[in-house]
């Protein structure tokens, strides 16, 4: 479904050049829970905003149910981000005078089929909080707020890049079990990157990237309900 074929990407040149990312291929199926670690400065980010079309390979493509991202032109690529991929951030991003559901409803924008918003300010737990604007929200819920206007226009693939990265213990959990029910209601491909090795064992694949490469890969035999997660 999601093909990463030998993707190589560089910052800076002569002798400030770093090669971030040396070669990275991996697959991911349709609906797959796929957690990409390793240390920081490993190039998680930056592999993940390629993939996302943030940022652009030096070499290696990435195909898309058979399609090149690279061989789209400017405006199939806007088309392609906006209608299937939904991004979440570890920092929230909401707008801050905008209330909750309208914080939702922007991820909605242009999409053919999008989510009831009712119905999915339920599944995330924010309906009685809809009408509250972000600085009434406790960083547990604005993540929520995020993650609402991520996958309100039912994205192919969702990108979360640490998106527990700024809350506590227990709502880091709380986060993680609403992706999980996102993943499994919507039927969403996930691509998360973290740190946090525990959350390995919710993933369907892991990938764990070290200096620019990748240094082990796996499918998750014992997936773990994100409920049963301990760190
Ligand atoms: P973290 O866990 O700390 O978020 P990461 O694995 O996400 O780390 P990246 O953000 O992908 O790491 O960065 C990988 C390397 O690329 C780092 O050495 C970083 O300094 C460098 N880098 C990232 N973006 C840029 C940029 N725009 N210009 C120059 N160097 C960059
Ligand atoms: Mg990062």
């Amino acid at each position: 479904f999601l093909e990463i074929n030998e993707l190589k990407k560089s910052f800076g040149s002569g002798d400030y050049k770093v090669d971030v990312l040396k070669g990275i291929s991996f697959g991911v199926e349709k609906g797959e829970m796929c957690v990409l670690l390793g240390p920081s400065g490993s190039g998680k980010s930056t592999l993940l905003n390629i993939i996302g079309g943030i940022d652009s390979a030096d070499s290696g493509y990435i195909s898309i149910n058979g399609e090149k991202t690279a061989d789209m032109k400017e405006k199939e690529l806007t088309y392609y981000r906006r209608k299937h991929l939904g991004y979440v951030f570890q920092m929230y991003n909401l707008i801050p005078n905008l209330n909750v559901k309208e914080n939702i409803e922007v991820g909605a924008y242009l999409s053919d089929n999008p989510l009831e918003i009712d119905d999915l300010l339920k599944t995330l737990g924010l309906y009685e909080h809809r009408h509250k604007l972000p600085n009434q929200l406790s960083g547990g819920q604005q993540q929520r707020t995020a993650i609402g206007r991520a996958i309100v226009k039912n994205p192919d693939i969702l990108l979360c890049d640490e998106p527990t990265g700024a809350l506590d213990y227990n709502t880091s959990k709380e986060i993680l079990k609403l992706i999980e029910n996102v993943n499994k209601k919507y039927g969403n491909t996930v691509i998360m990157v973290t740190h946090n090795d525990a959350i390995k064992n919710m993933a369907d694949k892991v990938i764990k990237l070290k200096d620019g490469k990748i240094r082990d890969s796996f499918e998750n035999k014992n997936k773990v309900s994100a409920s049963d997660l301990d760190w």
